[in-house]
């Protein structure tokens, strides 16, 4: 199988190009680095299987030979990223989307669009389940992110209808493990930078909201299962273990071993206040359920973040 991932050396999509490869497939990576690093896809130079195409994939893309499954994962991730680069966010939700899923149907190829637990927006029913159709603000300081991920599984949806493509939609709740980059700004690489400087744990709000958090290989598994199903309709990964803001400051502080302190900051606006995925739908439909629980999937991740700080 020939697998083309836009978004390949960002995090998630570095992992995915690993776990690819390790299928067999040959993969061809597309990025242009505007959040993700060549050191993620560095150990992968020289495999004859693997090719990066450094390009924006929000502008059009032709590749020759055959593609089996076309992956969009392309898009700044951390609401501090896609904040300050909010046209190109919303470029690569919509353009980017559009280039990718004329690539599959240009190649009959199936499609994976990785969507997110951000189409709930700060979500009124809780766990949140795929039939659930979200609360969110389209003027917002995050609309950038999440009305461009609702345009991209409406686009996707509307490829799958009209032209038949053998399209899926994954909704990723959030993911940690190694190769996130320290300074992104998300809660785990802020407070394990914070934990290992011996500085103060910035927690937003009064630290109440809720996340549950899923080790990587974990959502890996999950994602690459869903794209062998040949499932057409959104199914959340993710690891419904939840926790608050506050206890995971703790949690980090424990593992850490760091006498650093909390200093509460104020509340990014339209912050979800809780955020669970329903997993049913990825049990029945594909088997998958996370293996990793938080403290394991956290230690990991530490030894990761000990080198880098
Ligand atoms: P990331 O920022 O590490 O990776 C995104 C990658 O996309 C980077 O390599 C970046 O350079 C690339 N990219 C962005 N815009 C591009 C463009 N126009 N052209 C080419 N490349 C471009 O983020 P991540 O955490 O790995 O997220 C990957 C995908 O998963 C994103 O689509 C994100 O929305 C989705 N997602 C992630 C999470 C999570 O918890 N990590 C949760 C929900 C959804
Ligand atoms: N957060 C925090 N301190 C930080 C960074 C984030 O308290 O230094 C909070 C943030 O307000 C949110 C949660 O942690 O409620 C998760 O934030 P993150 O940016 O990781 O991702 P989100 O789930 O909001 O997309």
């Amino acid at each position: 199988m020939r697998t083309l991932i836009t978004g390949g050396a960002g995090f998630l999509g570095s992992h995915l190009c690993d776990r690819l490869l390790a299928e067999g497939h040959e993969v061809v990576c597309v990025d242009n680095f505007i959040t993700g690093r060549p050191a993620n896809i560095a150990h992968l130079r020289g495999n004859p299987k693997f090719k990066v195409i450094v390009h924006n994939a929000s502008e059009p893309l032709f590749i020759d030979g055959l593609v089996d499954n076309v992956m969009h994962f392309a898009s700044p991730a951390s609401p501090v990223d896609y904040v300050k680069s909010s046209i190109q966010t919303l470029k690569v939700g919509s353009l980017g989307t559009w280039v990718a899923l004329g690539l599959a149907k240009a190649h009959c190829a199936r499609f994976l669009l990785a969507s997110t637990s951000e189409v709930y927006g700060d979500p009124e029913i809780h766990p949140q389940t795929e039939d659930y159709w979200g609360h969110v603000n389209p003027v917002g300081e995050r609309s950038m992110y999440d009305e461009a991920k609702r345009f991209a599984e409406a686009m996707t949806m509307a490829y799958h209808r009209e032209h038949g493509v053998n399209t899926g939609i994954v909704r990723i709740f959030n993911t940690y493990g190694p190769r996130m980059r320290l300074d992104d700004g998300r809660v785990l690489p802020n407070f394990v930078g914070q934990a290992l400087r011996g500085e103060p744990l910035t927690v937003y709000g009064e630290g109440q909201q809720t996340r549950s958090f899923c080790y990587v290989t974990d959502l890996v598994d999950g994602i690459f299962k869903l794209l062998m199903s040949g499932h057409h309709m959104p199914v959340n990964i993710g690891n419904p273990a939840e926790i608050t803001i506050r206890q995971f400051a703790d949690e980090i502080l424990r593992l850490t071993g760091s006498k650093s302190k909390i200093e509460f900051r104020p509340m990014p606006p339209d912050d979800p206040k809780q955020r669970k995925p329903d997993i049913t739908k990825a049990r029945t439909l594909l088997g998958w359920e996370p293996k990793v629980d938080r403290e394991e999937g956290l230690k990991k991740t530490l030894e990761y973040f000990k080198a880098k700080v």
